[in-house]
């Protein structure tokens, strides 16, 4: 969700920025160089299965072993999900986390990563990692008049002291090699759905060329990197705006080239913080065989939506923001006779509320978090008011472990409704 925020203060600024070239042109400038032929035949039935498809219906082959689908990343975006650390992670049940290429290029840098032994070493982490182009993060730098975007990529800088650098497709690819991620997203443009069609047009235009760029630079590294252990993936991201035309048009063409996984980029939720239709419409447009990722999703209700729609990946800062925030998670007890997509399921705790100073219950009576198992209520809510540094660490267990014990629910209903099972 950092993703979606940040978008939100910046969307004006930067549609009034970025020069609009004629869209039509850059489309036709573009479009030559995708195969003509189609890669796969488009279909919205789950269960058809493509050759070479890196996943089953139940898990995504990763180097770093199976993932198990679906699957909810914490946002790790700069090498670390704040306040714990990856034993925390793994205990709490997380399965992969998400990182963020342009975040950790700065900051060590990818070559610094790249010398201690890639990302996995680095921060001990054995599970498999994906990692975000990083595309985003400079299209919200040079709404802040740090960059700008054209068609060979990105130039930008974190703040005016630094030198602008550049982020091209092909260095997107090799950054992420570097940092040994399991998952490589292609770069991609982002914008507002509210910016002019034009706008729109050109960023389905830089996506679907810069998705070229980056699979030719992802089979140079491949090559270049044979023997070093089972390759990664490569996901692109499917652009459009809120034009449907355009979203079909885009995905299209990024199923032409041919990609592991297919992810919705752009803005997920409307003002009331609902799922957009094109999350829904990009789900449906790329076929059932693929992996499907939901980037910068969601709120638990969103999570399970995007589930429901056929989403096996998303990633997400939500719950451990909102832990460091004192809103906590928990399961409302009720039926379970109807999906958790369709129904009311969970509710939230605000720490901050005098209400908990004497109260001896942990979060959510049931749940096996660090923080539950041990700790009252009451401790936790004086954690938070002295300011120390541990309630932010347990809330954000709790949070997690909420997180897993949801998509370990939507696993369970997603087994059951495909094999016709009855919900449990
Ligand atoms: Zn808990």
């Amino acid at each position: 969700m950092e993703r979606v925020t940040i978008l939100a203060k910046t969307a004006r600024s930067e549609t009034a920025r970025i020069q609009i070239n004629d869209s039509q042109d850059a489309w036709n400038l573009v479009h030559p160089v995708i195969p003509s032929k189609k890669y796969v035949t488009m279909t919205t039935n789950r269960g058809t299965q493509e050759p070479d498809s890196p996943r089953d219906m139940k898990s995504l082959a990763t180097p770093h072993g199976p993932l198990a689908l679906p699957a909810f990343l914490p946002d790790a975006t700069q090498g670390v999900v704040r306040c714990v650390d990856s034993g925390d992670l793994e205990a709490c049940g997380v399965a992969a986390l998400m990182v963020n290429a342009l975040h950790l290029s700065s900051r060590p840098g990818v070559s610094a990563i790249a010398s201690m032994g890639g990302m996995h070493r680095f921060m001990r982490w054995s599970r498999p990692i994906a990692s975000d182009s990083g595309g985003f993060q400079a299209l919200s730098l040079a709404a802040g008049k740090l960059g700008s975007v054209s068609n060979e990529g990105f130039t930008y800088r974190f703040d005016k002291a630094q030198k602008k650098r550049t982020l091209t497709p092909e260095t997107c690819i090799r950054k992420q090699f570097q940092l040994g991620a399991d998952i490589l997203f292609c770069l991609d443009h982002c914008t507002h759905p509210d910016a002019p069609d034009a706008l729109q047009r050109e960023s389905v235009a830089h996506t679907i060329e810069w998705a070229v760029r980056c699979k030719q630079e992802f089979q140079r590294q491949r090559e270049r990197r044979q023997g070093e252990g089972t390759p990664p993936l490569l996901f692109a991201v499917v652009q459009g705006g809120a034009n449907a035309e355009l979203r079909h048009r885009c995905a299209d063409g990024l199923l032409d080239i041919g990609f592991d996984g297919y992810g919705f980029g752009g803005w997920p939720v409307d003002a009331e913080g609902r799922l957009v239709d094109m999350v829904q419409r990009v789900a449906e447009l790329i076929p059932a065989s693929f992996p499907k990722h939901a980037l910068g999703i969601g709120k638990p209700e969103n999570l399970a939506r995007a589930v429901a729609m056929g989403y096996d990946l998303c990633d997400c800062v939500i719950p451990t923001r909102d832990a460091r925030h004192k809103r906590l998670y928990a399961f409302t007890p009720g039926a379970h006779d109807r999906p958790l997509a369709d129904r009311d399921f969970y509710h939230c705790l605000y720490m901050q509320d005098d209400k908990y100073a004497r109260d001896a219950r942990p979060i959510e009576e049931g749940c096996d978090c660090a923080c539950c198992r041990d700790y009252s209520r009451a401790y936790l809510h004086h954690l938070f008011q002295i300011g120390d540094a541990s309630a932010l660490r347990l809330a954000t267990l709790h949070n997690l472990r909420f997180y897993a014990r949801l998509i370990e629910r939507l696993r369970i209903e997603r087994d059951g409704a495909e094999s016709g099972d009855l919900l449990q």
